[in-house]
């Protein structure tokens, strides 16, 4: 007979044991920012705490040399806590990566106790770059999520909440080539590419008003032309379109693109266009039946959860990848105040504060009491899984 609370207990009290070896090792991540795919220090330092802990390690996977998979245990259920440990180019950890990468590497180093009572595989692995590239969406296209029953991490933020709602989105790149001439001695001979830019631009502003509240499109002149008295011969622009349902983002790809082939009509230029469909972020499907679950243990620690949980998304995160293969949840737990959002420099300064230790200790152990709910209780994972196989 497994004794639930009990285990429960042991979880915690171990991620309090090691309280200061792991805020020491957050802050070490946190004073050695490292950007996209460049994450080798955290990489490593996350990884052979995992080792040391009876973890098998696998380095490099899916061919990213910063991904790793540490295994413990065998047989099933596979409970996955992924970690996350880039830094924002330029920001530092804005985004307090530091907390993710550390409190699901100790999480997995708590459930491994519970494992060794219930049985089932403890899986932590590492997921470089959720900044700029969405290292998950190549992780996912190479089979790093497959075998996995479920996977949880938790991102630092300004509140607590189990819900959470991103933005399917995908990359437009467009450009346009006219022809170049003398603008005030020779406009009409000119094929103006700043005009069919402008045009395209506008047209997306007026299709605002026609879309669902969820999208969103937004975007940048990358190359308006390069000289005042020149015709602008050729110019570029990139864009993010965004929605929260993946197939409304299909739709509106044929929408945004009529916008700039308008442009290039209107003006003669010719248009190219390329979407980003290596970069592409799904939406995030959060699994109610593992949120449950980790609310109940968020509470049990004494934090406050939401209780009407606002829809509104943090943007997109590759975590709606991995959501699209196995039933997934990515919580949010405040460690700033309410009017600090993330990827800000007050943020990145309450990613190695005090209330961020808390964040990383707390998020640690309420994934870690999960994870004994998961193995000891098989209903919760097979109404995840029912949840999940629904449309
Ligand atoms: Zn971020
Ligand atoms: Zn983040």
């Amino acid at each position: 007979m497994i004794d639930v609370k009990q285990l429960k207990e042991a979880v915690r009290q171990e991620i309090a044991r090691r309280q200061d070896e792991l805020v020491a090792l957050s802050l070490k991540i946190h004073s050695n920012p490292e950007i996209a795919f460049q994450e080798e220090k955290a990489a490593a330092w996350l990884s052979e705490l995992l080792e040391a802990s009876g973890f098998r390690l696998e380095r490099g996977i899916c061919q990213i040399p910063t991904a790793f998979r540490a295994v413990y245990g065998s047989g099933d259920p596979k409970i996955a806590f992924l970690a996350e440990y880039d830094a924002l180019p330029g920001m530092g950890h804005a985004c307090g990566h530091n907390i993710i990468g550390t409190a699901s590497t100790a999480a997995g180093i708590a459930a491994k106790i519970a494992a060794e009572v219930t049985g089932g595989t403890v899986v932590v692995i590492g997921t470089p770059a959720e900044e700029v590239s969405g290292g998950k969406v190549y992780m996912a296209d190479r089979g790093a999520f497959e075998d996995l029953d479920c996977a949880m991490l938790v991102h630092p933020g300004n509140r607590n909440a189990v819900m959470s709602y991103s933005l399917a989105c995908i990359e437009l790149d467009v450009e346009y080539f006219g022809r170049g001439s003398h603008a005030a001695a020779k406009p009409e001979e000119g094929v103006n590419a700043l005009d069919a830019m402008l045009l395209g631009f506008q047209g997306i502003g007026l299709l605002r008003q026609q879309l669902r509240e969820s999208a969103r499109v937004h975007g940048i002149i990358t190359d308006g032309g390069q000289a005042v008295n020149v015709i602008p011969q050729r110019t570029a622009a990139s864009l993010l379109v965004r929605s929260d349902d993946d197939d409304y983002l299909e739709e509106l790809r044929g929408k945004v693109l009529a916008c700039f082939q308008a442009g290039a009509e209107a003006t003669g230029c010719r248009l190219e266009h390329r979407w980003g469909d290596a970069s592409r972020y799904k939406a995030m499907r959060t699994n109610t039946a593992l949120a449950r679950a980790f609310e109940a243990n968020l509470r049990a620690l004494g934090r406050v959860v939401e209780e009407q949980e606002s829809r509104r998304s943090m943007g997109s995160t590759d975590m709606g990848n991995v959501s699209a293969i196995v039933p997934a949840i990515h919580p949010t737990i405040a460690i700033a105040p309410a009017h600090v959002p993330i990827h800000t420099d007050e943020f990145r300064e309450c990613a190695a504060s005090e209330e961020g230790q808390r964040g990383l200790l707390d998020a640690a152990m309420a994934m870690a009491m999960t994870a004994v709910d998961l193995l000891s209780d098989p209903a919760i994972l097979q109404s995840a899984r029912q949840e999940f196989e629904q449309p």
